[in-house]
């Protein structure tokens, strides 16, 4: 069965924004009395719902709405100075060449990833976004949605499981892909350490988006 789609996670994925992140949570740890961290703790500790990465860190749960905010504030003024994770772009069009559907599937809100899609010229290789709508707000930091907003649009397009396959730079995108059977690609250098990403078994480990290719080819028999 061949690869029909391709769901891209983006933080950390296709965006290479974890240095951002990691400074923005350390200015945000600080205005509320919390340690620092190094790249290293962010990468072993980072977790989706964020509010456990949070806790882990010695956060109040009271503060945990308004550290979300606070959090979003500091990420978004520097967001503007990502650039896309490498090899992202020659992958891209290289998919859209063969007819692979791509896709963005993410807890981040839709119109920040649509912003940034158009300031990296990158709008136009996507089919389809699921992200969160700004009506969601900043403060649902206690759930994972991603996974049931992929789920839904599989079924509307009346795809296969193995006809998906899902990359991520965090352990959620593989659990999503093992549960549903969707093939698993993880890429090193985002949000997570390689140690958590090879304990939960993907199908591919990548640390560039161009060695997407070749797995592709592989799996499509090109
Ligand atoms: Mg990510």
């Amino acid at each position: 069965m061949a690869i029909k789609l391709i769901a891209f996670d983006w933080n950390g994925t296709l965006l290479a924004d974890t240095q951002v992140n990691l400074r923005a949570s350390n200015f945000n740890f600080k205005k509320f009395g919390l340690k620092q961290i190094s790249l290293t703790q962010f990468q072993k500790t980072f977790h989706i719902p964020v509010s456990r990465f949070w806790l882990e860190h010695k956060g109040k749960t009271e503060d945990l709405d308004a550290q979300s905010k606070n959090f979003h504030r500091l990420y978004e003024t520097h967001a503007n100075k990502t650039r896309t994770r490498a090899g992202s772009k020659p992958l891209l069009s290289w998919l859209k060449k063969y007819g692979i559907k791509r896709m963005i599937y993410s807890n981040h809100i839709a119109p920040d990833i649509i912003k940034q899609l158009m300031r990296l010229n990158i709008f136009e290789y996507f089919d389809e976004v699921l992200a969160r709508s700004v009506e969601d707000g900043h403060t649902q930091v206690h759930f994972r949605n991603k996974e049931q907003k992929l789920l839904d649009y599989i079924k509307r397009n009346n795809l296969k499981p193995k006809e998906i396959l899902t990359v991520g730079d965090t352990e959620e995108e593989i659990e999503i892909g093992k549960k549903y059977g969707y093939h698993t690609v993880a890429i090193t250098g985002g949000y997570n350490s390689t140690a958590r990403l090879k304990k939960h078994k993907p199908d591919f480990l990548i640390h560039n988006m161009k060695d997407l290719i070749p797995i592709i080819k592989k799996l499509n028999c090109y």
